[in-house]
């Protein structure tokens, strides 16, 4: 390789400030990365997959920012097609499967396959549907999407356009699209790929319309991919920020399509042979695959956050700018109070909503146990926490990718950084499975309900609906994690009975979100707190980590708590950071991510980030001669000569 001019001090420097701080680390992270990917055996298998997947050749992630879109498109497809071969030659499991995909870090053309298609069917079919078609989505020999939103309809499912009309006389529903606004949009893998669907559409029975129900339509021909008769597909176009760029995302209209009475997923709701409509037993069963799909995204989430962190925290720890100090030195910049305090918060939350996913996931599996037996005692707690948690974690990972980002300066914005690709593929997440400012609305609705009903549950309970009654004032300097929760009960109480008084939103156009985040602090506070007394791996910094998340929760939710001594909160948060601060490398390298999995020249395990960003540029295509000999010739070259007699001229 071509030398950097960088000095070699300054290079070797940030290796050694990268040793030394990892050199400080006072736990041991191998417990810790057992309990951030759910026990020993998560991690061992998480590492198997990403060494057999790293040496693919086909996973060319570095790459991937000099490729166009149809190159992302069927380097995408070129991978599913490889990982589909490994699955048979590992024996993996669908779950594997979905996971090697996952590893490689990106989301790929037919990704809503396993995480929509597959669950909304396992869910919400009969089993003798999952019987018939179960084994062909396992083994990918059909390819599916989830086909809800329409042109003119996302968050108002009730107001879809698009008719399933039960013919008797054929026993089959007639699948329309009346209008344009009722063209399926925004379809994850439609455009190019799936061969079928699952599509929510209006039940038509005897002339009464009975809402939206799924129906399993077959799109294109299994024999040669060709679209069916009926069906019009297309690709919906680019999307923003760059993001997303593999996935054909697609539209899709019916012109009275007529599939098999049979296609109705009916675990839940049926129709007889006869057109009689047999109702589900819990009005919201209806949406229970949405919900499989939020439990997920938490998951998602913690990872993103994960690596954004680890790249971030590790660039800071080897950027050195400032005033030379008496070593000869410039101070590191995560040394700035200004950076650490901007960024192990993050790092806190990545943590703390680890134990979030987990424990949504298990309650997720236990209402799923409970249903199956056609209890759904546990539904409305579990929609509401998943809807509280949906808005609260894709919001804070949302801004906390963006702070990560930016805590990195002006190679933040490389995309060799890798932070501001995690951001923008993270972007809809706010938007998708539900828009956070609707979710709003159900988490406020049923927060209120509960204080109108007068609920109040034991102080030890980590339901979502904890928080109500529980209006004793708090304490003036909150410092335990007990009396930090129970701060933020009180503030979620407090907030929820000003809510019920008001007479319109009109009023406070604003509070809804509020409300929501109260609820969800409160939420989040109770289970973390809860976490701390039962004990955490890694001791003391995984706990600071789990107060800190604490700490700096009070503190955004200043303006609800008057009575809270905010300079003495403030004290608390600078000492726990302080304590946190030498500890930070570990706690990021307890993630486990390699260097394969970052893809970011900041976030390299050595700190040798000047020499892997000059290597990533040299390489850059935009440096090849000829390309730019041929734009030298074409403008460059024009736009100098006109320039040049123009200054002749004067
Ligand atoms: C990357 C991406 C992938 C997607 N993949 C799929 C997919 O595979 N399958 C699929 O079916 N869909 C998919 N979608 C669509 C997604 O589910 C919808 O975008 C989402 O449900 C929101 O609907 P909308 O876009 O129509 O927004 P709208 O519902 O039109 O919302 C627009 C704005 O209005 C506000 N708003 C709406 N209703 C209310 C209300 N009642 N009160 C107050 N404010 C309101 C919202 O907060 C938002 O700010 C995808 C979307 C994206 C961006």
């Amino acid at each position: 390789m071509a030398s950097t001019g960088v000095p070699l001090e300054a290079r070797a420097q940030a290796r050694a400030d990268m040793a030394r701080a990892r050199s400080r680390t006072s736990f041991d992270i191998v417990p810790v990365r057992h309990w951030l990917h759910g026990d020993a055996e998560a991690w061992e298998n998480h590492a198997q997959l990403v060494r057999i997947v790293s040496h693919e050749a086909v996973v060319n992630l570095p790459g991937r920012p000099f490729m166009s879109r149809e190159e992302r498109y069927a380097n995408g497809q070129a991978i599913i097609n490889r990982f589909n071969e490994l699955r048979i030659q590992n024996q993996w499991s669908d779950e594997q499967l979905e996971r090697a995909l996952l590893v490689t870090g990106q989301i790929l053309p037919s990704s809503l396959h396993a995480t929509a298609f597959q669950p909304v069917i396992l869910r919400q079919g009969s089993d003798e549907q999952i019987r018939l078609w179960g084994p062909a989505i396992s083994a990918r020999a059909i390819i599916g999407c989830y086909a809800q939103t329409e042109l003119g309809h996302g968050t108002d499912v009730a107001a879809l356009e698009t008719t399933a009309t039960f013919d008797p006389k054929t026993d089959e529903f007639v699948l329309h699209s009346p209008t344009l606004t009722s063209t399926k949009w925004w379809i994850g893998g439609l455009g190019r790929t799936a061969t079928h669907a699952v599509v929510q559409a209006q039940l038509h029975l005897q002339g009464k319309a009975l809402g939206p129900h799924l129906f399993f339509v077959q799109l294109r021909s299994l024999e040669d991919h060709s679209t069916l008769p009926g069906r019009t597909i297309g690709d919906i176009g680019p999307k923003a920020l760059g993001a997303h760029q593999a996935v054909d995302h697609g539209f899709l209209r019916f012109d009275s399509v007529r599939i098999p009475r049979f296609n109705m997923l009916s675990k839940f709701a049926k129709v007889t042979r006869e057109g009689q409509y047999v109702q589900p037993p819990h009005a919201k069963l209806v949406y229970g695959g949405m919900l499989y799909i939020r439990a997920q995204m938490n998951h998602h989430a913690v990872w993103l956050l994960g690596k954004a962190i680890t790249i971030s925290i590790r660039y800071c720890t080897i950027r050195r700018q400032g005033k030379v100090g008496a070593d000869g030195l410039a101070p590191q910049v995560i040394s700035y109070p200004s950076t650490y305090y901007r960024l192990l918060p993050i790092l806190a939350n990545a943590y703390v909503f680890n134990a979030i996913a987990h424990h949504l996931h298990a309650e997720y599996e236990a209402m799923s146990a409970l249903l199956a037996r056609g209890d759904a005692s546990l539904l409305p707690e579990v929609h509401i926490a998943l809807a509280a948690m949906k808005v609260l974690v894709s919001t804070d990972a949302l801004a906390g990718l963006d702070i990560a980002r930016r805590a990195m300066g002006g190679h933040g914005f490389s995309e060799f950084a890798g932070g501001g690709r995690l951001l923008a593929d993270h972007t809809p997440a706010v938007t998708y499975e539900g828009d956070n400012y609707v979710l709003d609305k159900q988490v406020v609705r049923a927060a209120v309900k509960g204080h109108q009903m007068g609920v109040q549950l034991p102080a030890e309970s980590l339901s979502v609906f904890a928080f109500l009654g529980q209006l004793a004032a708090p304490m003036s300097a909150p410092v335990s994690a007990r009396d930090l929760a129970q701060t933020l009960r009180y503030r979620a109480a407090n907030v929820v009975k000003n809510f019920a008084q008001l007479k319109d939103s009109t009023q406070d156009p604003g509070a809804e979100a509020r409300v929501s985040r109260a609820v969800g602090d409160a939420y989040v506070a109770g289970i973390a707190a809860n976490a701390l007394e039962q004990g955490l791996p890694g001791g003391e910094p995984v706990h600071r980590l789990f107060l800190l998340h604490l700490l700096t929760t009070v503190e955004s939710a200043l303006a609800d708590l008057p009575n809270v001594d905010s300079r003495a909160l403030r004290a608390h948060i600078g000492a726990a950071c302080a304590d946190i601060l030498p500890d930070a490398i570990g706690l990021t390298d307890a993630f486990g991510f390699t260097d394969w999995e970052l893809d970011s020249a900041l976030g390299v395990y050595d700190g040798a980030v000047y020499d892997a960003l000059w290597e990533r540029a040299s390489k850059s295509g935009f440096n090849a001669a000829s390309p730019h000999e041929k734009e030298y010739k074409a403008h460059i070259m024009a736009i100098l000569e006109r320039g040049r007699k123009e200054v002749a001229r004067l």
